[in-house]
């Protein structure tokens, strides 16, 4: 998730824990993380070869949500900047496996939903509104977030009802493509769409050593995106802030300059350009596995790696029966 730019003038402090509206992962999705490392690990050479017939569309429902004190929005250019958003979006994942489809963009203007910050009351309101599809169907929510923020996205996991509703991505109005440089080429949604994919932070902390947590441990869980210690922000020519023994001692990642063109960092719109092949074996695997599979909590068990165990022989029953479909019985 990333900040407007009035932002980037506050101190480095303020902004690493403020300019990221996507929570955390929590335990279980780092758990859920660890199994897929493990899996990637055991299978690559045979995931190398399915990810030429992975070829994925998503259906994508856009809403627009517009109060009395919304920023950045033209109504004469919106519904333009919503297909260019989608173009985008469908340019960066080429390669990825995975396409979007806009299936229907949604315009709703109420004045008391004026700050879809993630955790309140207006969150819930809007979303569960506005949400439509299942757990594969990726609701893309355009309406002011507030401080600063750009966007925020949910991670794919086991969820309760209320959290099913909440699934989606959030992005400010001023960051679809024609907004408020330097993130006025729609990147802000192809990043938190990263999230929806179950993609972490490339600077995700893999432990506590505050100067550079990460360049430590685990970090993202990508093993091809190099260790960086924290955020990158602008379009530096190169950093590299995981160097010598720290950088050598981390076998859980490869040596190399900070990742700072990869998607999932927090350079300006221009620098972001590129998803690594680990990562993108991640996101086909997350698809598969947590949302493809996906049964309301209550109707599965989950192995300690926080996974579908063999839940069709499990229940005699093919899963395409027991997958939720909103607005049946939720
Ligand atoms: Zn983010």
């Amino acid at each position: 998730m990333r900040l407007l730019p009035a932002l980037l003038t506050a101190s480095f402090a303020a902004l690493a824990s403020a300019r990221c509206g996507t929570r955390d992962p929590s335990e279980r999705v780092h758990a859920q993380h660890k199994y897929f490392l493990e899996k990637e690990d055991r299978e690559a050479a045979r995931i190398a070869a399915a990810r030429d017939v992975f070829d994925v569309t998503v259906d994508t429902y856009v809403h627009v949500v517009i109060s009395n004190t919304t920023a950045g929005i033209n109504a004469t250019t919106l519904p333009s900047q919503i297909h260019e958003q989608i173009d985008v979006l469908n340019e960066n994942y080429l390669g990825t496996g995975f396409q979007f489809n806009l299936v229907n963009v949604s315009y709703t203007h109420n004045d008391k939903w004026t700050a879809i910050m993630d955790g309140s009351t207006t969150e819930y309101e809007v979303k569960s509104t506005l949400r439509r599809g299942d757990y594969t169907a990726l609701n893309l929510y355009f309406g002011t977030i507030g401080s600063g923020i750009l966007g925020y996205a949910t991670f794919p996991d086991t969820v309760t009802p209320r959290e099913f509703l909440l699934d989606g991505v959030v992005c400010d109005p001023q960051s679809l493509p024609g907004g408020k440089a330097p993130y006025n080429l729609g990147i802000t949604a192809v990043h938190e769409t990263g999230h929806w994919l179950n993609l972490f932070h490339t600077f995700q902390p893999g432990n506590d050593d505050p100067a550079q947590p990460g360049c430590y441990g685990h970090g993202d869980y990508i093993h091809d995106t190099p260790a960086e210690a924290y955020a990158a922000f602008g379009c530096p020519a190169s950093r590299d802030t995981c160097k010598g023994a720290v950088e050598a001692n981390n076998t859980l990642s490869v040596p190399g300059p900070d990742p700072i063109h990869n998607f999932m960092d927090y350079t300006d719109d221009r620098c972001l350009t590129t998803f690594s092949a680990g990562q993108i074996t991640r996101m086909q695997n997350s698809w598969r596995e947590e949302r493809v599979a996906y049964v309301p909590m209550g109707m599965r068990r989950r192995s300690p790696g926080g996974l579908l165990p063999d839940l069709k022989a499990e229940l005699g029953l093919g899963l395409k029966g027991k997958i939720a479909r909103p607005g049946s019985g939720w």
